[in-house]
């Protein structure tokens, strides 16, 4: 009996290997050509003034929906598309895109806002990555100032030669580099000394346990304090109930996103929430202007 289960254990493992492994093949296989077929969409996640309750900017991020593979979630494909070199054209797109929104909300409704896209590794071993992010902002007439640069601790760790100067030349051009997913690396406190950061964006998962961790909640409160001292503004990410919000703004963290404020929504509904967001948006009962 032993032994049958034993090997009924291994083929269930074998089998769902396989299942696994052959999924990443199609993803290898379908992502190239993904963006010609036009399968992949930008959608826009709102960031949220905490201190006036006004939208701020909105991340843009990948969707892919592939008729073989069906919805894939960037998590999955991102990093098929960074080895694949893939991640390249998709950038290209999605810069492109992303600032195209920007310009349509800064002509509708206010000219402040401003966009963020993320950046991966391999888009850093492209020593024409600056002219291109400039190109780019300069076609469309636009400002360094209306986007926002993403980058994880992949980036810094990738250690390109190029990724210091590009950081650099980015940030003095007037573009708003931004540290994503800020507290999951292993040295984000030092990075904060070497690179130009303007944003620290706390990782989601802080933000979950805030309300029942005390060690996440004190965490929070430091990280904002620190970084305020240096001059950084901090967005909340992942906020999802109105406890989270609130205990946000009382820490005085300037920016909040989560699927309490609004889910990653394609640039139509983007556009209505920038319509009604006041009513729609029931978050500020009171002003937050505890501060002022
Ligand atoms: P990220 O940059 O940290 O983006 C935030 C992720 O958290 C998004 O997942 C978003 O949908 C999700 N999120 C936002 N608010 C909430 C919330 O309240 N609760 C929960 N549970 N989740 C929330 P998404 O869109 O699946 O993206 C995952 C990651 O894929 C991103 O993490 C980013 O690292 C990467 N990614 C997405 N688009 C791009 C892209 O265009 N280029 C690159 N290089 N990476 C991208
Ligand atoms: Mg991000
Ligand atoms: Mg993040
Ligand atoms: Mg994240």
């Amino acid at each position: 009996h032993t032994k049958s289960i034993g090997r009924n254990t291994y083929s269930y493992f074998t089998h769902a290997m396989n299942k696994e492994v052959s999924r990443r093949l199609a993803i290898e296989e379908q992502i190239h050509g993904a963006l010609e077929r036009g399968e992949l969409q930008v959608h826009y996640q709102i960031q949220l003034d905490i201190r006036d309750g006004s939208i701020m900017g909105a991340e843009a991020l990948l969707r892919w929906d592939n008729p073989v593979l069906g919805i894939v979630s960037p998590a999955e494909f991102i990093p098929i598309a960074e080895q694949t070199g893939v991640i390249e054209p998709m950038g290209e797109f999605i810069l492109h895109r992303a600032l195209e929104t920007a310009l349509t909300w800064q002509q509708t409704f206010n000219d402040e806002f401003r966009v963020a896209i993320n950046l991966s590794p391999r888009q850093f071993r492209n020593p024409n990555l600056v002219q291109l992010i400039n190109d780019c902002v300069n076609q469309l007439g636009m400002k360094p100032k209306d986007l926002e640069l993403e980058i994880t601790e992949g980036v810094l760790l990738s250690g390109h030669a190029y990724t210091l100067d590009a950081l650099m030349a980015l940030s003095k051009a007037g573009f708003c580099i931004s540290m994503d997913d800020f507290g999951t690396g292993y040295s984000s406190l030092s990075y904060l000394r070497t690179y130009p950061f303007q944003i620290l964006k706390i990782d989601r998962s802080f933000i979950k346990d805030m309300n029942t961790d005390d060690t996440s909640k004190e965490l929070i409160i430091a990280t904002i304090e620190m970084a305020h001292a240096l001059g950084i503004r901090v967005i909340a990410e992942g906020v999802e109930t109105q406890e989270q919000f609130d205990e946000l703004s009382f820490m005085m963290c300037d920016y909040a996103q989560g699927f309490l404020i609004s889910k990653p929504v394609v640039l139509d509904e983007l556009l209505k929430i920038g319509e009604h967001y006041i009513k729609s948006i029931q978050i500020n009962k009171e002003p937050h202007l505890k501060s002022a």
